[in-house]
């Protein structure tokens, strides 16, 4: 039987969305750049955005909630890419000890150091874990994260590295922030593996990374390529385990000297390779070639007083993203804040605001992997962005330290 062909009603003509934002300009960083829509307005349906553009343009559509925000910028949610935030203990008695005049050698005599974080990682419960790492987000959170990788590697142990990326899981379901999880089990020599760090690479890849596949608790494999830490051949073998198993890789990589990590990571096509105060123009090109993302950590550069800087002039010669991230641990980079190392970027390695702010949004999804879903404002990505009632983006670069006021949103929800 036929129906009746039915005239369609006046609400049939709107495109619908769950939310409608405009009266600010929008900082979108398309591509790493500031790509301002002056006067925009972000239409939101099921957390994504629908649609972007001058307000004078948009749409007339039917939505559920609307805000007008009167003046002031939006920018995509910031990412914090690089972080240790889960970790037992801290370190602030020895960095007080270190003030008052104390050797790195006494200190590690007395059992300070990474070993003292290692201690009190493997004592601390799942859940004291969790609870102390969430304190340690919120001011993240209270200053526009939206997207953070925490790395394990203090647990350095197959149960202690399990309970730290366990941990990290159970924050990104509890908390309201996108976390990344990344194994970092070749973080540092445990103590009972001392002068057998071929052993311990045998552990990580025979036994622990296996576990952690299985059971999905990474989205990357990263590791520290130092003399004090791991040579390029024993990360080679961690590299090779990773990606037969399927997860991305990623190298703490020329912090202290060139052992050309950075070309090694490039290599194995890795998301990223971070510090890189020692790279040279070869790790440059190698870097360029893969798409690897060089992520770098102000915080960690200033606390141990270095003054060698990253090579930004030929990161830029040769195309290389930069990214930035707080290094948020407790012995080399109790930070915090990404509007500092923002600040820090800019005067201690002399990027530019533009570069330092597409740091924390389009070249920190890159890091991760989530270029095509995060780190700008783009239609069909994530809709997580901020509003701050500021003139301009170089604004959030000039403030030194303090709480700037935000609006937060989160999948598309002002978060609270
Ligand atoms: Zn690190």
């Amino acid at each position: 039987m036929a129906v009746p062909l039915q005239s369609p009603s006046p609400c049939d003509n709107k495109m619908s969305c769950d939310s409608l934002w405009w009266g600010a300009d929008l900082v979108t960083l398309r591509d790493g750049r500031y790509s301002i829509i002056e006067n925009g307005a972000i239409a939101v349906k099921d957390g994504k955005i629908l649609w972007i553009g001058p307000y004078a343009q948009c749409p007339d559509f039917d939505a559920a909630q609307r805000t007008d925000f009167g003046g002031g910028i939006i920018t995509p949610g910031f990412i914090d890419c690089h972080t240790h935030l889960v970790f037992g203990g801290d370190r602030s008695g020895e960095f007080e000890q270190r003030l008052n005049g104390v050797s790195y050698a006494d200190i590690a005599a007395q059992g300070g150091g990474i070993l003292s974080t290692v201690n009190a990682t493997r004592e601390a419960t799942q859940q004291q874990l969790i609870d102390q790492a969430a304190f340690r987000l919120q001011p993240l959170l209270a200053e526009g994260v939206t997207c953070v990788e925490i790395k394990s590697g203090y647990g350095l142990s197959v149960e202690s590295e399990l309970k730290m990326l366990q941990a990290i899981r159970a924050l990104g379901s509890t908390q309201q922030v996108e976390v990344k999880a990344t194994c970092l089990a070749a973080h540092a020599i445990p103590p009972e593996y001392q002068g057998r760090a071929d052993d311990y690479i045998d552990l990580i890849c025979e036994t622990l990374l296996p576990q952690v596949a299985a059971a999905s608790l990474a989205d990357a494999v990263d590791a520290f390529c130092e003399h004090l830490a791991f040579s390029p051949q024993q990360v080679e073998r961690v590299f090779n385990k990773a990606k037969s198993l399927g997860l991305p890789v990623k190298l703490h990589a020329e912090q202290l000297s060139a052992l050309h990590g950075s070309t090694l990571a490039a290599r194995h096509a890795a998301l990223s390779a971070d510090h890189l105060e020692y790279a040279t123009e070869s790790d440059v090109q190698a870097m360029a070639a893969s798409g690897t993302v060089a992520v770098l950590l102000p915080g960690a550069y200033y606390l141990l007083r270095e003054t060698q800087c990253p090579p930004i002039a030929l990161f830029r010669r040769h195309g290389v993203a930069m990214a930035l991230a707080s290094d948020a641990n407790p012995g080399t980079s109790p930070a915090l804040s990404l509007r500092l190392m923002l600040n820090m970027a800019c005067t201690l390695f002399r990027m530019t605001p533009e570069e330092a702010l597409a740091g924390i949004t389009y070249h920190g999804a890159k890091a991760l992997g989530l270029q095509q879903t995060h780190g700008s404002l783009e239609i069909n990505k994530v809709a997580d962005f901020v509003h701050w009632p500021l003139a301009r983006p170089a604004e959030l670069v000039y403030w030194l330290g303090g709480q700037l006021p935000c609006t937060v949103i989160y999948r598309g929800e002002i978060r609270l």
